[in-house]
């Protein structure tokens, strides 16, 4: 197996742990740690870290791929991204734009099925978030949606979609969150995965 590069952080740290962003590794550890030890830990998690920076190198070559052939993803399939400008930032939001009554009509068909309501929509382009719940006022909530949902396979948008409208009733996470949200979508906690391990690049390219 390749050997892992990592960079090494000192700190304040009560015990090592490495996090793992566009495929490189940061290793944190407190001051005192002794080598012997984070060399240890590397070993210990060396398969883990390995399969997880394999997976995100993974994403940002499938990312620069479609960025080269200027395509984007609709509904989970690639598709040719209209050239109309010259700026390729503008070209994808205007796609997501184009699609927006598409997610809101998702969102409020979701409503119609779990009887929970939204009270407005409005959409972001957030580089971290699929959505946000916002309580305004008494019984009034607002849902921000990202616009490159639309990017989504349609189960993935219809997850986000009952994950925001379940924060109306839950505004944390919670266990009765979950629960209420699981009622509502028996397989959320799979389709929250799938989003997780294999979309959340989409948030990142173009940008
Ligand atoms: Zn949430």
């Amino acid at each position: 197996m390749e050997k892992i590069v990592c960079k090494l952080v000192r700190g304040n740290y009560r015990k090592i742990f490495a996090k793992i962003k566009g495929g490189k590794v940061v290793v944190y550890a407190n001051t005192k740690t002794p080598r012997k030890e984070i060399d240890d830990f590397l070993q210990k998690k060396k398969k883990d870290i390995a399969k997880v920076v394999e997976r995100q190198k993974q994403k940002v070559s499938k990312a620069n791929e479609l960025e080269k052939q200027g395509k984007a993803y609709l509904f989970g399939r690639e598709v040719l991204l209209p050239q109309k400008h010259k700026d390729r930032l503008k070209n994808v939001r205007e796609l997501c734009k184009e699609y927006q009554p598409n997610l809101r009509s998702i969102l409020f068909e979701m409503a119609n099925r779990s009887k929970l309501k939204c009270d407005e929509l409005v959409f972001g382009n957030a580089k971290t978030l699929w959505g946000t719940c916002y309580h305004v006022g008494y019984r009034y909530d607002k849902i921000r949606l990202n616009e490159r949902l639309i990017m989504l396979p349609r189960d993935l948008i219809e997850y986000v979609c009952m994950h925001e409208l379940t924060h109306t009733v839950h505004h944390n996470h919670s266990k009765d969150f979950w629960n209420e949200l699981c009622k509502h979508m028996p397989d959320a906690l799979e389709r929250r995965k799938k989003l997780r391990n294999e979309y959340g690049w989409v948030l990142e390219f173009y940008r």
